[in-house]
């Protein structure tokens, strides 16, 4: 079984008290609830887990994300990361969004600039389809679930090597 720092998602030893590359105090993971957990994983190696976090924040409006959310469009090279984040912003009221949308929009990637154009039309003509979802709570952390030391207490076993998302336990990261 492979163990992961859930700040810097290095390999680290079983045993480690403090993630030997980055300093990651992995006693205090446990104390972290669902949010900052999900911060962290914006930060994941993996696209995909990078994205679902974001989409996550990005559903429960987080005010928190905001500011991880500005640092991805001026500073993270996959534009398929920034227009996840675009993305995420469309759940927030517009004049939260909209400053970071119009920054987006003199992004490298043409891509990238194209959508944060056209996000900024949408935002700015108001809503068309249903009204958003009423927000969602974050739960409660749940204790002795996530970090390196833990293993999924899940019945169904999650596939090994992924950052595993539930309802019940938030982030979980499951390594084979
Ligand atoms: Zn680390």
């Amino acid at each position: 079984m492979n163990h992961f720092c859930p700040g810097c998602f290095a390999e680290i030893p079983a045993e480690a008290v403090r993630c030997p590359v980055c300093g990651f105090d992995l006693a205090a993971y446990d104390g972290l609830d669902f949010e900052e957990r999900l911060l962290l994983a914006t930060r994941h190696p993996i696209r995909e887990h990078q994205m679902m976090a974001v989409q996550v924040l990005g559903q429960r409006r987080s005010r928190l994300a905001l500011a991880r959310f500005a640092d991805i469009l001026a500073n993270e090279r996959d534009p398929y990361v920034c227009l996840e984040v675009l993305r995420a912003l469309r759940n927030y009221p517009p004049d939260v969004a909209l400053p970071l949308v119009r920054a987006a929009e003199g992004h490298r990637s043409r891509l990238v600039a194209r959508f944060a154009r056209e996000l900024e039309a949408e935002l700015r003509a108001g809503p068309t389809g249903p009204p958003p979802a009423p927000e969602l709570p974050f739960p409660p952390p749940v204790r002795g679930v996530c970090g390196p030391e833990r293993t999924m207490n899940a019945r169904a076993a999650p596939p090994a090597g992924v950052l595993w998302h539930t309802e019940q336990n938030g982030l979980v990261f499951v390594s084979g």
